[in-house]
């Protein structure tokens, strides 16, 4: 696959009375790492069990526990840089990084901070107009915090710990997002990679995906501007909209005189807005240290490798090889590459058969309807069978392509082999050229005055196409209604 930064226009400038502005953004997304148990722990990391139920003594901190690394954890991270070409570095060190709250029962959080687990990488992006890459600066492991729940009484707050401990990746972007289009790309495209190497399940709704949003604004061709970071914002739709008001807040700021001061702010999407939430920390107010009760991570080329060679078929060459393959167009590879199980479904469907036409009913008919109500492709009442089978009774002359919407319709509602319901309901398309020269003439006789005009202007001809069809409920072949008519109305 062939990609290339961006050409030297920028994507999106805000335009403004003074001159342009340029957008500059920078993700840091937290991962919840797919593992039935914590990073440090064996603690479950069930989602939505009571309060205080999945904790072990280690996520409570009680003195003197030690952690023990989970190496399901350690695969699924280096699995991931896999996925996100990066460079995968064979020795890691945890960190402390220490601070206070009440979630955080130890006083720190173990992460990486120097010498995280992956380092270099990139994403690319399929935008509209042009190819991205975006490059990845690093992804490290860490724990996540328990949670502080202040509004079930007013006067007091409670701390659940099941999420303490729980493995995140922390996957960090390089500043080389240009507009919140593509920030929400970038977003939804690591999610597909993620749920692709089934490495973070990427539910945003239950938080195991959210993102560190940097945000700051320059005149296009000059050096970097001061960034804020919107912290934990989760839904990419959230992240799309805090970019909007973020960078307008900041180039009202710069307009005006002011100057941009790094701080770290919350985005309320009630209101739309962001605001300052603290002053931005540096690195020395955490006092990282290394966590002397771990030992630096560290493992051979032969155990990435292995690990390497157990990868899954990734969005971006499955669409290439859709394209190379079947055919199909960029867009339309990319749709149907976008979660791993529709492509699945249109492989299936496209086996033995055109895979235009497949592609066209899986995207047209099929996903417009699984959006329509809301279903997942798993969830699809029509099979990849029965899809293929309604393909194959159209591509045989059996029934024609308005009547196959109709056929699919059936059977999504009551199921069915679609060949059984077409001999039931007589659906069969008539191809008997008695029938139809027989409604063809009906409608010449009664229409006079557009035999007339037809004779002059020529596309008038699918009117009469239309009215032979109706009279047939659909079911004449359009390829005979067509040349018949041609023949009988004397035109080429
Ligand atoms: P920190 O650890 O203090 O948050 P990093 O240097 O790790 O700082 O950067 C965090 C994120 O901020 C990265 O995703 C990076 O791409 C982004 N970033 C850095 N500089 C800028 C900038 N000027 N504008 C927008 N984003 C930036
Ligand atoms: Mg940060």
């Amino acid at each position: 696959m062939t990609a290339h930064f961006r050409s030297a226009k920028p994507t999106q400038l805000i335009k403004s009375a003074t001159g342009d502005w340029e957008i500059v953004i920078g993700l840091e997304v937290h991962a919840q790492v797919a593992s039935r148990a914590k990073l440090f722990s064996g603690a479950s990391t069930v989602f939505g069990n009571a309060p205080n139920s999945n904790v072990s003594l280690v996520d409570a901190a009680m003195p003197g526990m030690l952690p023990v690394i989970n190496e399901e954890c350690v695969k699924q991270a280096i699995r991931t840089g896999l996925g996100l070409k990066a460079e995968i570095n064979l020795r890691s060190v945890f960190d402390r990084k220490n601070y206070f709250y009440p979630d955080l029962p130890q006083g720190y959080q173990i992460s990486q901070y120097k010498s995280p687990i992956v380092g270099e990488g990139r994403v690319i992006l399929d935008m509209p107009e042009e190819t991205v890459e975006v490059g990845i600066e690093r992804l490290h492991l860490e724990q996540d915090a328990g949670k502080s729940i202040h509004d079930l009484s007013p006067s007091s707050s409670f701390v659940d710990l099941n999420r303490s401990g729980v493995a995140l990746m922390e996957i960090v972007s390089k500043p080389d997002l240009r507009s919140s289009d593509e920030a929400k790309a970038y977003v939804a495209k690591l999610r597909t990679i993620l749920r692709y190497l089934g490495t973070c399940d990427g539910d945003m709704e239950k938080g195991n995906l959210r993102a560190d949003v940097n945000v700051s604004v320059r005149r296009p061709g000059e050096p970097l501007g001061t960034r804020c970071e919107i912290k934990n914002v989760n839904s990419i739709r959230f992240i799309g909209q805090a970019i909007e008001y973020e960078a307008r807040r900041q180039i009202g700021v710069l307009e005006d005189g002011g100057s941009i001061i790094q701080e770290t702010r919350l985005f309320d999407h009630s209101k739309g807005e962001t605001r300052s939430m603290r002053s931005k920390e540096e690195a020395h107010d955490y006092r990282y240290f290394p966590d002397p009760d771990l030992l630096p991570l560290e493992f051979d080329q032969p155990y990435v490798d292995e690990l390497a060679r157990h990868l899954p078929e990734l969005p971006d060459e499955k669409k290439a090889r859709f394209i190379a393959d079947y055919g199909v167009t960029p867009y339309d590879a990319m749709v149907l590459t976008l979660e791993k199980e529709s492509a699945d479904f249109f492989e299936a469907v496209a086996k033995g058969r055109d895979a235009k036409i497949a592609a066209n009913w899986v995207i047209n008919e099929l996903f417009g309807r699984l959006n329509k109500e809301g279903l997942d492709v798993t969830k699809s009442p029509v099979s990849a069978d029965q899809l293929g089978a309604v393909i194959d009774l159209i591509k045989d002359g059996t029934i024609s392509g308005k009547i196959a919407k109709d056929l699919f319709e059936i059977v999504w509602a009551e199921g069915g082999d679609p060949k059984v319901v077409v001999e039931q309901r007589g659906l069969k398309q008539v191809t008997d050229t008695g029938a139809i020269e027989a409604a063809c003439d009906a409608v010449i006789a009664a229409n006079p005055d557009k035999v007339e005009q037809v004779k002059v202007k020529p596309t008038m001809l699918g009117w009469f196409v239309g009215q032979v069809m109706k009279q047939s409920g659909g079911k004449a072949n359009p390829q005979a209604v067509n040349e018949i008519l041609k023949a009988k109305l004397g035109i080429e």
